[in-house]
C-alpha cells in the first residue's frame, strides 16, 4: 500500500547537522565542477565539439560545467529513440512507472544538499531557496506517481445489461519538455516526470543557463531504472533544436514553462499542421506573471510589509510567481512603503553560498541588463525609495529595489521584469485596488491582506489570478497542496501538482464490448 502523500518538509539550517550537510554537498558539487556532460539519446551517451557552457552567476569566470550541445540530426535522433521506446514505454505496466519516480525521490532525497547546493553554484539559489527547489522536485516525483496510481484504471462509466464499457487513459505519445532555468531542478523533473509517468517518452531540453542540474537529474532517473529511450537529453539552442522539435510532425506534445515571447512563439509553431503529421499538437504553457499584493486598510500592517518583501525578493523576484507590484489602499499607504523600505534595506545581498545571505545574483548578464534598465525606466516613472543599484563586476547583483507612487499604467506596473524590483500604487478603495490588481494581461499569482472577510470574498469572486492567497505572500506554492498555474497570458491554465495535471499528458479511450 503506497503511502498518502505529504510534502517533503524543508530543512532547518540552524541544526548543526543539516547545515554540515549542506556544506558537503557544497564541497561534493565542487569536486565536479567543470566537468564535461554528454547528450543521452535512446540510452547512448553522445558527446559533442560544441558545448553549452554553464557558469556560476555570482562568480562569472567560474564554471559549473560544460554540456553537450544538441544540433538538428542529433534532435532527429532522439524523436527517433524516443518514438522506439514509445512502443513498449505506453504498454509497461502503471505500477512500474510509478515505482521508477518514488525511487528517483528517494535518491534526490539522500543527496539533497548536494543537489541544493548544486542550485546555488549554477542558478545563484540562497540555501533556503535551493532547499525549498530540490524539496518541490521530490514533491513532484511523490505526487505525480500516486496520481498515476489514482488513474491507471481510467474512471467508471455507465454500462447497459449485456455491455461492458469502460473509460481509459492512454499516453500521447512524444513529447518535447523545455524547463526553465528559475526552478531548474523542481519545474524541470516536475515537468518531465509527470509526461514520463503518464506514459509517454521525452525529450528533455533544459534551460541553457542551467543545464547540469538537469544533467544529473537525467542520471538519477537512469539509476532508477527508467528504460533507455524513455528520457532523452537533448540541451541546445531554442533558435536551433527548440524549433525544429516543436514544429517536428512526430512531435505529439510540447511542455514548456517560460517567457511569454518563447511561450507564444511555440504556441503558434505547435498549431501548424506540418507535413506528414496526423494529430494536433498539445501545448502545456507556464509563462510570466505580473503579480500583486493588494494591502487593505483594515489588515496586519507587518504581515503585508513582510508578505512584499518575502514575495518580491526571494530569489532575487526570478519566479513568475513574484510579487511585483504592491496594491494599497490609501489610508495604510505611507504606512505600508516604509515598512517595506526599511525591511528591503536590512536585506543581504552577496554570494548565496553564505549561510545569511538572502539574496544572490540574477541569472546572467542579458538579466542583469534587462532588469537595470527597467530600474531606470522606473526612475522617470516613479519614486525610487530602496536600492536600485547593481554591479556586475563580479557576478550579477542587483540591490533589492522598490518604487513608490507609480500609475497603474505605468510600464513598470504592467511588464514582467524578473528580478528584485517592486512597484507601489495607491488605491483609494478596496474595490479600486483589485482592479488595479487584475489590469494587467497575466493572471498568476496574487495575494491579499485584509481581515474584512466580505473584500476576502469580494477577492475571490473578482482578482481574476489562477493562484490567489489570503494574509500571506504570493510565491511559494506546495505541490499537491496549492497546484500552480494562471490564467490569461500566464499560460494554458494548466495546474502543476494539481490533479488535473497528469490529464493533460493523456486522452481518454472508450471501449465497448457487447457480451
Ligand atoms: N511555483 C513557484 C511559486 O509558487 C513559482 C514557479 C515559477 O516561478 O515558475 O512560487
Amino acid at each position: 500500500m503506497v503511502q498518502p502523500y505529504k510534502h517533503e518538509p524543508f530543512t532547518d539550517f540552524s541544526n548543526d547537522q543539516e547545515r554540515e550537510g549542506y556544506l558537503l554537498g557544497l564541497q561534493t558539487v565542487e569536486g565536479y565542477l567543470g566537468q564535461d556532460y554528454d547528450l543521452i539519446i535512446g540510452g547512448e551517451r553522445v558527446s559533442t565539439e560544441e558545448k553549452i557552457v554553464s557558469y556560476n552567476p555570482s562568480h562569472k569566470i567560474e564554471v559549473v560545467g560544460r554540456v553537450s550541445k544538441a544540433n538538428r540530426e542529433l534532435a532527429e535522433k532522439a524523436i527517433r529513440a524516443a518514438m522506439e521506446a514509445f512502443k513498449t514505454w505506453r504498454k509497461t505496466k502503471p505500477e512500474l512507472r510509478a515505482d521508477v519516480l518514488f525511487k528517483a525521490a528517494a535518491i534526490i532525497r539522500r543527496r539533497k544538499h548536494e543537489f541544493s547546493a548544486l542550485l546555488t553554484k549554477e542558478a545563484g539559489k540562497p540555501w533556503r531557496e535551493a532547499d525549498a527547489d530540490t524539496a518541490e522536485a521530490i514533491d513532484f516525483l511523490e505526487y505525480y506517481a500516486r496520481q498515476m496510481l489514482l488513474l491507471k484504471d481510467g474512471v467508471p462509466v455507465n454500462s447497459r445489461p449485456n455491455e461492458f464499457n469502460r473509460y481509459d487513459y492512454i499516453p500521447l505519445g512524444v513529447g518535447i519538455v523545455i524547463s526553465p532555468w528559475n526552478f531548474p531542478l523542481a519545474i524541470m523533473a516536475g515537468t518531465t516526470v509527470a509526461a514520463i509517468v503518464a506514459g509517454n517518452t521525452v525529450l528533455l531540453k533544459p534551460a541553457s543557463t542551467t543545464p547540469v542540474v538537469a544533467a544529473k537529474f537525467v542520471e538519477v532517473m537512469e539509476e532508477a531504472g527508467l528504460p533507455k529511450g524513455v528520457l532523452n537529453f537533448v540541451p541546445g539552442s531554442g533558435a536551433e533544436v527548440g524549433d525544429y522539435l516543436v514544429d517536428h510532425k512526430d512531435t505529439r506534445f510540447i511542455s514548456f514553462t517560460g517567457s511569454r515571447d518563447v511561450g507564444l512563439r511555440i504556441f503558434e509553431r505547435a498549431s501548424k499542421l506540418n507535413e506528414g503529421q496526423i494529430w494536433l499538437k498539445r501545448v502545456i504553457a507556464e509563462m510570466g506573471g505580473k503579480d500583486t499584493i493588494v494591502v487593505d486598510k483594515e489588515a496586519d500592517l507587518e504581515l503585508a510589509a513582510q508578505s512584499i518583501v518575502t514575495s518580491a525578493f526571494g530569489f532575487s523576484g526570478q519566479k513568475c510567481s513574484a510579487c511585483s507590484r504592491a496594491v494599497v489602499v490609501e489610508d495604510v499607504y505611507d504606512t505600508v512603503l516604509k515598512r517595506v523600505v526599511e525591511l528591503t534595506n536590512q536585506l543581504t545581498l552577496g554570494n548565496p553560498e553564505e549561510q545569511s545571505v538572502y539574496m544572490g545574483p540574477v541569472i546572467d548578464q542579458n538579466a542583469f541588463n534587462k532588469i537595470m534598465s527597467y530600474i531606470d525606466m522606473g526612475k522617470k516613472e516613479g519614486r525610487l525609495v530602496a536600492g536600485g543599484g547593481g554591479d556586475n563586476s563580479k557576478g550579477f547583483f542587483i540591490k533589492p529595489t522598490v518604487f513608490a507612487d507609480l500609475a497603474p499604467n505605468a510600464q513598470l506596473m504592467q511588464e514582467e521584469i524578473f528580478g528584485p524590483v517592486v512597484g507601489f500604487t495607491k488605491a483609494k478603495d478596496f474595490t479600486e485596488a483589485i482592479s488595479i490588481a487584475n489590469n494587467t494581461e497575466y493572471g498568476l499569482t496574487g495575494a491579499v491582506i485584509t481581515t474584512n472577510r466580505e473584500h476576502m470574498q469580494q477577492a475571490r469572486e473578482d482578482f481574476h489570478v489562477g493562484n490567489l492567497y489570503f494574509n500571506r505572500g504570493c510565491t511559494g506554492a506546495i505541490v499537491g497542496y496549492q497546484p500552480f498555474g494562471g490564467f490569461n497570458m500566464s499560460g494554458t491554465d494548466s495546474k502543476a501538482g494539481g490533479p488535473d495535471y497528469l490529464l493533460l499528458h493523456l486522452q481518454a479511450k472508450t471501449t465497448s464490448e457487447l457480451y
